[in-house]
């Protein structure tokens, strides 16, 4: 994943929403490129320094997550973080800090990835019910915090 494909892909999702891609929603989407887990915007401001204010910070990621660039994940401590939408960053799924709330990215290998669909398949039957996608979230203490 290269900034630059991503940053295409991201202009002309939010030229067709009718939503400016800003210099500051610019440096939202390489910051986001670079993170390994989803960023709230405070991670976010620290990250890129405190060039862009909080809370224009705050309103570039809720419009670019309404356009569907951008997807919010709500920890357990109330903060929401937000990452690159699936169809721009690929499948995965998420290892959650119980003690700090960091979340980090995990993409599993196809075979174990093939389980996990047959174990939500079968999940999905046991409720009568259609399995279209899945997120897998694991609860834990990160090497921080262990
Ligand atoms: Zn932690
Ligand atoms: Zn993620």
């Amino acid at each position: 994943m290269t900034t630059s494909s991503v940053d295409q892909q991201i202009r002309s999702r939010l030229g067709d929403a009718g939503v400016r891609y800003t210099t500051g929603r610019q440096r939202v989407t390489s910051a986001l490129v670079a993170s390994d887990g989803p960023r709230s915007a405070a991670e976010l401001q620290t990250q890129l320094g405190s060039a862009i204010p909080l809370s224009s910070l705050y309103r570039s990621l809720a419009v670019m997550a309404s356009a569907g660039v951008l997807a919010p994940h709500h920890g357990s401590q109330g903060v929401t973080r937000y990452e690159l939408a699936e169809w721009l960053s690929g499948h995965h799924h998420h290892l959650v800090c119980i003690d700090c709330g960091s979340v980090d990215d995990i993409e599993l290998p196809d075979a174990l990835e093939a389980t996990l669909h047959e174990l939500v398949d079968t999940v999905a039957d046991e409720g009568h019910f259609v399995a279209l996608g899945h997120a897998l979230e694991v609860e834990g203490r990160c090497k921080a915090c262990k």
